[in-house]
């Protein structure tokens, strides 16, 4: 499997270092790949209220999807841990959604190095929707439909 690029791992690393977690003191950045090349970062944001606590994968592919993309290509995600850091199970669920079962995903130890596995073997029975329509694929706002007044 390849080796993250380091633009990436910094985009990762620099996240990290913003995470807020002052009730863990467990910060982890990720960044992600979309289709367009560009990279788009998240850390984990905890909140006194822990279920409202959002971890850094998601916060980096929610950030791909407010700019407009739709696909990631490549995944990286770093603690400060002397072992690979995996996503949770909440976070394969929401890659699956926007990466191909083929996207790499780099799990990273607090060095960088780590193991590379596919969206696929991260989450081999993916919970999937038939979508009502099909996926948009840029930031461009749809008509208003004009109902009866
Ligand atoms: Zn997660």
């Amino acid at each position: 499997m390849a080796a993250p690029k380091d633009d990436l791992l910094a985009a990762a690393r620099q996240a990290r270092d913003r995470a807020y977690a002052p009730y863990s003191a467990f910060r982890v950045g990720a960044a992600v790949r979309g289709a367009s090349g560009r990279i788009y970062a998240g850390c984990n944001v905890e909140n006194a209220s822990f279920g409202l606590t959002c971890c850094a994968e998601r916060n980096a592919v929610f950030a791909l999807v407010a700019a407009g993309e739709r696909e990631v290509t490549e995944v990286l995600v770093i603690g400060d841990t002397p072992e690979a850091l995996p996503p949770c199970g909440a976070c394969r669920q929401v890659l699956a959604e926007f990466a191909a079962p083929s996207a790499v995903v780099h799990m990273c130890d607090r060095t960088g190095a780590g193991r590379s596995v596919p969206v696929a073997e991260l989450l081999p029975h993916v919970f999937r929707l038939k979508k009502a329509r099909p996926a948009r694929t840029g930031a461009r706002r749809e008509a208003p439909t004009k109902g009866p007044r």
